[in-house]
């Protein structure tokens, strides 16, 4: 047990600590009581040697991540299941077969091994995806109200239901449909409702299900989520501007303070980054004050976008994800990155940590700087909360705040110049050595 413990249950105190978007030479004693930061102030001993030589950070967070199609790939039950292609259709029958197999214990056992590692990785807050049609029914969504309370203590996990198939396109499945998403969000539990209406057959149907989304959200106070304009194709026509009219013309609550407030999310949206600056600007003003948040999930658009076909040779393989950096300094809007899935079809590769999400967008947004890093942590942490409907923003601890955080580092390790001192290194390289506190009680094993 590390020694600023001082009672796991009520207190915890840090002396001399670094904090994430504070200046970088500043140290800090925080003081934890009841789960929240009690105080806060600025260390004043010139002796670096009583210094507490660790890190904090906000709490990460998942603000997009399936929780019952995760680990399929790693599962003994689906080891048949094994990718041969490589592209979104056979990802997507994989994993319709994989669906017909699903069972409460196999989906127990995955989904408390992806919470299970990402509150490992400083994870305390996720919007999960659970998946409700007419083969899985309401299997996802018991098994993830189950975890929600198995885990109520380490994690919050908020549960999406979620339409991955037609709502609309097909006609006694989509009534079959429509009535089991009804039963699904009324569940005690439920807090957020997604579809994805490009999946739909026509663009009648896509306005549809988009409609009937925000409709149905709107009547029981959830938040609503979106998988949306998931293409490069600069002839299609893009659906988040067709929501946003939608949710105004529903007169979406805009008051954050209100007990109606709930967040629109879109996901995806690689058809956005077509945008001309112009466009920008006028989705900006379509916005306006609109509850709006954009995820950008790189992994999973680099994996399934842009394969060519065997004529052109391994050239035109054109990608596309979210600019997110881009879309909040330039344009003011709330943007997040997630994970989306682990270990499936749809995306293989990569683990449960968001830090290495944002380790990515270095790259794949051409983010290097120490500003650039402040706000990729942002985005896996403080702003992927605020888009699913939690706090503000900004990275900036403070006394009054629930008491979630990650401590990077170890208190007791002597000085080296590989020690993570500031929001940069964590971005460029986070290192393993994390304690995850979630309402002022470490929470990783
Ligand atoms: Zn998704």
């Amino acid at each position: 047990m590390d020694a600023s413990h001082r009672s796991a249950d009520t207190a915890m105190d840090f002396e001399g600590v670094r904090i994430a978007g504070k200046p970088d030479q500043s140290r800090w004693n925080i003081h934890c009581e009841n789960g929240l930061v009690g105080t806060l102030t600025e260390h004043e001993s010139t002796n670096d040697s009583q210094a507490d030589p660790r890190l904090l950070c906000p709490s990460l967070c998942h603000p997009h991540i399936h929780l019952d199609k995760c680990f399929l790939l790693s599962h003994p039950r689906y080891a048949d299941l094994e990718i041969q292609k490589g592209d979104f259709q056979e990802a997507l029958s994989l994993t319709n077969e994989a669906k017909s197999r699903f069972t409460h214990e196999d989906l127990m056992e995955r989904g408390r091994a992806l919470i299970e590692e990402s509150i490992g990785f400083g994870v305390t807050h996720m919007r999960a995806f659970v998946e409700v049609d007419a083969v899985v029914q309401l299997k996802c969504l018991d098994a993830g109200v189950a975890l929600k309370e198995e885990f109520k203590q380490r994690c919050y996990v908020q549960i999406c239901v979620f339409a991955q198939d037609p709502i609309f396109s097909y006609d006694d499945k989509g009534i079959q449909m429509q009535g089991l998403l009804r039963q699904a969000v009324d569940r005690p539990g439920v807090e957020a409702f997604g579809s994805t209406p490009y999946v739909e057959k026509s663009k009648e149907n896509q306005s549809r299900n988009i409609q009937w989304t925000l409709e149905l959200a709107l009547e029981r106070q959830l938040h609503v989520d979106f998988h949306m304009d998931y293409n490069l194709d600069p002839k299609t026509d893009v659906y988040t501007l067709l929501a946003l009219k939608a949710a105004k013309t529903l007169e979406w609550p805009k008051d954050r303070c209100s007990k109606q407030f709930r967040t629109i999310v879109f996901g995806h949206c690689t058809r956005l980054s077509l945008f001309t600056k112009a466009q920008w600007q006028s989705l900006r003003q379509e916005i306006a004050d609109l509850p709006v948040s954009f995820v950008g999930l790189p992994t999973s658009d680099i994996f399934m976008m842009g394969r060519p076909d065997k004529e052109a040779g391994g050239s035109e393989r054109v990608r596309g994800t979210l600019q997110v950096v881009q879309m909040i300094g330039e344009y003011g809007l709330n943007a997040a990155m997630g994970i989306n899935n682990v270990g499936n079809a749809f995306t293989p590769q990569g683990s449960c940590d968001p830090l290495a999400l944002a380790c990515l967008g270095v790259g794949i947004y051409q983010a290097g700087t120490k500003a650039e890093a402040e706000i990729l942590l942002q985005c896996v942490s403080t702003r992927a909360k605020s888009a699913i409907g939690l706090g503000s923003p900004d990275l900036e601890l403070q006394a009054g705040q629930s008491a979630d955080f990650v401590v990077f580092g170890n208190a007791t390790s002597t000085e080296s110049f590989r020690r993570r001192n500031s929001t940069k290194d964590l971005v460029y390289d986070a290192g393993h050595e994390r304690v995850t506190v979630f309402r002022g009680r470490k929470v990783s094993q």
